[in-house]
């Protein structure tokens, strides 16, 4: 094996072994109350009362055409409002790190890969966080147990050739152009939208709901006017309170104070 192999080998390996350990400290942290108070008090401590910050978790960017062409969208956005991104560790694993880093480059938002284990992501929030806080524009992989800077080319290959970047519409944010992926025409005996004719999503909200901006950063779930009244877990009127993950359901669930 050539040297410089050898050395960027070695590089990998120790970055696998901080990150385990940064991680199963956060874990071993975690897993009483006053662990979980100094987690909290860290993350206090990082951050400014008078300026709170907006840490974004996207999931979904299942391709690089997705990832990039659609957070350009909702970079473009007139009122987005965030300071950081937590990008998807099992995307990544796929397109790679390396498919965030416009992030911190182009648009000088920081952005950290993610894994989904509670310290994964107590682990890489505390990460975002401090780079928010210092505003430092940095892409960070916390998943390197998974994640490397280009994925899995032999993933991405056969997705290439399977599916093609294609205008799609994006909640709260429109039709954004190679938002979306289509089935090749090669391929179209297995596309599902042609063979049972399949209506075009709408992107219509429910009367009075505020998804979209809350997507967008724009707006804290409880300031929407239905919040915990109208919509709720068990009667949800919008998508954000539909799903576990969904803004609102997590406000609602964890309170929308926050850490305060
Ligand atoms: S999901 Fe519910 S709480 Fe959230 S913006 Fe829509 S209506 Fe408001």
């Amino acid at each position: 094996m050539p040297a410089n192999q050898k050395t960027e080998d070695k590089k990998t390996e120790d970055k696998k072994t901080e990150n385990e350990k940064n991680r199963t400290d956060t874990a071993n942290l975690f897993k009483n109350p006053d662990g979980t108070e100094k987690i909290l008090k860290r993350l206090r401590d990082l951050t400014d009362p008078a300026r709170p910050l907006r840490l974004m978790e996207i999931c979904g960017t299942h391709t690089m055409s997705i990832a990039r062409a659609g957070l350009r969208g909702l970079l473009a956005s007139d009122d987005f409002a965030v300071d950081g991104f937590l990008c998807p560790g099992h995307v990544a694993a796929v397109i790679g790190s390396d498919a965030f880093a416009f992030l911190p480059e182009e648009y000088g938002i920081p952005a950290v890969v993610a894994g989904f284990e509670a310290a994964d992501l107590l682990y890489s929030i505390l990460e975002l966080t401090a780079l928010a806080a210092a505003k430092t524009p940095a892409l960070r992989n916390t998943y390197v147990r998974l994640v490397k800077p280009q994925g899995n080319p032999a993933a991405v290959r056969l997705m290439r050739q399977v599916l093609t970047p294609a205008a799609d519409t994006w909640r709260g944010l429109g039709v954004i152009e190679n938002g979306g992926l289509a089935i090749r025409p090669e391929y179209a005996a297995w596309d599902a939208a042609r063979k049972f004719s399949l209506p075009a999503f709408q992107d219509a909200e429910p009367a009075g709901c505020r998804c979209a901006s809350v997507i967008r950063g724009a707006l804290s779930p409880d300031a929407c006017p239905l919040f915990g009244t109208a919509c709720t877990p068990a009667d949800p009127v919008g998508p954000c309170m539909v799903s576990g993950e969904g803004a609102c359901a997590a406000a609602w669930r964890y309170g929308p104070a926050g850490l305060s």
